[in-house]
């Protein structure tokens, strides 16, 4: 077992949300300012992505001869605050209806937003790895976060210790490159999950072994890529879905030819999510290949809240797991917990915080649950028994204050885009167990190349590092039938960006 060691620059965040029962908004204007505004109000803490029965602000805007009229009528009780403003569009039109948002609701409440301030961003440690490439040093960046981006000084603190960690992680060559590997296959379906998995036991062999097929089609042209443009895979990530509730014999199949054309590597994790699908003889074959990195991933350790979310294992699976992957040696376990699950307390995630103190995983991700429109939760009873933002938060702090004291560092984090007031992803690892393709997959500074159903290949333009994307198609007959065309258009790319003279 590691020992972990302490970090002298870590400390707890405290969340410090302005708590609100649950509210919704109602946006009447243009639909390409729909999606922004939705980031905004949730960043805001007003619920985004559904409607509830509780509005508590309308906003209206119109988008006319190059001026945005912007209304804004926030409600609370039997209190409205009224607020309009005039913009004229330019370069920065949405930072401008972003401030006047926040600047309104500020005095709204009589609150300040928060600990985000106005940084809004699904990757917050971009805009400082910004600041670096210009030179800027730690102090300078804290005190920009502060006094431009109003980030509270604990958040701004930890964003800026958290890219300092990054950075040798996010400075590498431009040709190496990570990969991923989708497995859209699952057991069953989580009543949280919107991801559009199929159920592998619905599933003929045949079917299974077309993927498997495909899938190593899709790897052995990646392989050439490399081959052609002298690119070099660090890190691999297969995941999904659930990659171990294949058949052992497919599950295989897909290793070998992973193996085949990318290993050694310096880091490759499999998720494998579901304890009742990682049998031992699954995970010792995934060891022999050289997988080093694994994600057993509970989300939560109580059996009540287990079963109403549709995964059907018991707990000791997630334990008899776990001692299976330290049996056969993998150098780094993650384990994944959600806050904010149906019937779930604060307490529970006191006691997956405690089970995590004895088991001692070297990364532990802390999730917080966002509901999204295609999750059965979404039209769930169980929908009511979502714990409010305050006990959420208040999961979170816990969390954060236990590893931190334990010895965990948070090294990446990203937020959703509709995801309620301050919450973050965070990922927590032992100093020696970073978990370097999170970081490059995060920060979008290494070129991810993706295989597989749902795979988003990311090349890095430089010198702005602008992203060349080529995503896969989520379905696996569409997967399937596109691949041809697809390979064709991720050659084209690689070749703009990797076979340019200038480059
Ligand atoms: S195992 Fe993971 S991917 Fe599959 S349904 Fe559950 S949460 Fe979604």
């Amino acid at each position: 077992m590691k020992i972990a060691k302490k970090s002298g620059q870590t400390k707890p965040v405290n969340l410090k949300l302005q708590i609100m029962d649950e509210q919704g908004y109602r946006y009447k204007g243009p639909e390409g300012y729909h999606s922004f505004i939705g980031q905004v109000m949730a960043h805001l803490g007003y619920v985004g992505g559904y409607e509830t029965g509780n509005i508590g602000a309308h906003i209206l805007l119109s988008d006319e001869n190059g001026i945005i009229d912007l209304t804004c009528v926030f409600i609370r009780d039997d209190k409205k605050w009224k607020s309009r403003a005039s913009i004229i569009r330019c370069g920065h039109t949405r930072e401008d209806i972003k401030n006047c948002l926040i600047h309104w609701h500020e005095r709204f409440t009589g609150n300040k937003t928060g600990p985000w301030g106005t940084l809004m961003g699904v990757r917050p440690t971009k805009l400082v790895h910004h600041f670096f490439d210009r030179g800027f040093g730690d102090k300078e960046i804290i005190t920009i976060l502060q006094q431009q981006y109003r980030v509270e000084k604990e958040m701004a603190e930890r964003l800026v210790h958290m890219s300092r960690l990054q950075r040798p992680f996010v400075m590498e060559p431009r040709n190496h490159v990570a990969l991923y590997v989708g497995i859209p296959y699952c057991s069953s379906h989580c009543l949280y999950c919107s991801f559009p998995s199929r159920l592998v036991g619905k599933e003929e062999e045949a079917g299974l072994q077309a993927f498997s097929k495909a899938l190593e089609t899709d790897l052995q042209d990646l392989n050439k890529l490399c081959r052609q443009y002298s690119l070099t895979v660090d890190t691999i990530y297969i995941g999904g879905g659930t990659p171990t509730c294949l058949p052992i014999a497919i599950l295989k199949d897909i290793i070998q030819s992973v193996a085949a054309n990318f290993s050694p590597v310096q880091e490759w994790t499999v998720e494998a999510g579901r304890p009742d699908t990682a049998t031992k003889e699954k995970l010792a074959l995934l060891r022999q290949y050289g997988v080093d990195r694994i994600s057993v991933n509970p989300q939560t350790m109580q059996q009540r809240i287990l079963d109403v979310l549709g995964r059907h294992h018991r707990v000791e699976d997630i334990y008899t797991m776990f001692n299976n992957c330290r049996d056969l040696g993998f150098s780094v376990i993650n384990m994944d917990f959600i806050a904010g699950l149906p019937v779930q307390n604060v307490k529970d995630m006191q006691e997956n915080m405690e089970i995590v103190c004895q088991l001692w995983p070297e990364n532990v991700t802390i999730h917080t649950l966002a509901l999204k429109k295609r999750a059965p939760l979404f039209h769930h009873p169980l929908r009511d028994r979502i714990p409010s933002q305050e006990e959420v938060t208040k999961m979170l702090e816990y969390c954060d204050a236990r590893l931190v004291e334990k010895g965990y560092i948070p090294y990446y984090m990203y937020r959703q885009k509709y995801m309620a007031a301050s919450f973050a992803n965070v990922g927590y690892a032992f100093s020696d167990a970073i978990g370097k393709y999170n970081i490059q997959m995060m920060e979008e500074r290494q070129t991810v190349l993706a295989a597989g159903p749902g795979g988003a290949t990311k090349f890095i333009n430089l010198p702005e590092h602008r992203l060349e994307k080529l995503y896969m198609p989520k379905e696996v007959n569409a997967y399937m039938a596109s691949l041809e065309e697809k390979m064709q258009l991720r050659r084209k790319l690689c070749t703009y960006i990797y076979g340019r003279e200038d480059r």
